[in-house]
């Protein structure tokens, strides 16, 4: 029952996404189970404005469909200067062309021709203990910069165009590296506390 308890659905099919949730919360004893491994297939469209609205949108259709508390996030990157564009709409921006290379380019081209290529990963988390449960949001973000040319291939979406203020460039960083200070990570550890102290 223990067990049972413990195990929560990450509305996802990014296999990036599931390995840094898994890395953070496998040790407090979560066991993070994806939608594949339960044999889901599901692909929630993101219709909302925000981020909140998309995370629970995605939580909200795989709780519906597996009864199980869920854990879903919306992300993006935005670019100061660009109004923070691409922001909620990332994912669209970049499948709009015919590879994630063409997107990161083409970013790079819109941000130069700004003053500043300030920029910031954001992450917003949805928990769902059930479907009918008030929804609960933990937020992080990650600070950074637009690079002026890719650089290298670590990583998904931008991460081979983004600087963080630490100074990593996302695009070389070791998964552990980039864990220890993303946008992801600062949402999944107050998430992580938020479990630690209703589960005690
Ligand atoms: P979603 O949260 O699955 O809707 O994805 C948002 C989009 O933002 C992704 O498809 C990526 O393009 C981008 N994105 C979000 N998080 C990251 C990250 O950690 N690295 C690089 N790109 C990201």
């Amino acid at each position: 029952m223990e067990l049972l308890r413990k195990e929560i659905l990450l509305a996802t099919n990014n296999a990036h996404k599931l390995k840094e949730y898994r890395q953070i919360l496998a040790p407090m004893g979560y066991i993070i189970v994806s939608p594949k491994d339960l044999g889901i297939v599901s692909d929630p469209e993101e219709t909302g404005n925000t981020y909140r609205e998309n995370a629970y949108l995605k939580a909200l259709s795989f709780a519906r469909k597996t009864h199980r508390p869920v854990i879903a996030d919306d992300s993006g990157l935005e670019v100061n200067s660009l109004l923070r564009f691409p922001g909620v709409h990332s994912s669209r921006f970049g499948e709009s062309f015919s590879s994630y290379e063409e997107a990161q380019q083409a970013l790079i081209r819109m941000v130069k021709a700004t003053p500043s290529s300030r920029a910031r990963f954001i992450c917003t988390i949805c928990y769902l203990e059930k479907e009918d449960a008030k929804p609960l949001f933990f937020e992080g973000t990650c600070e950074g910069k637009i690079a002026s040319e890719c650089i290298g291939k670590n990583g998904f979406g931008y991460d081979p165009i983004f600087i963080s203020d630490s100074g990593l460039p996302f695009g070389l960083a070791k998964e552990e590296e980039k864990n220890a200070i993303s946008h992801r990570h600062n949402a999944i550890t107050k998430l992580a506390v938020f479990l630690s102290i209703s589960n005690n």
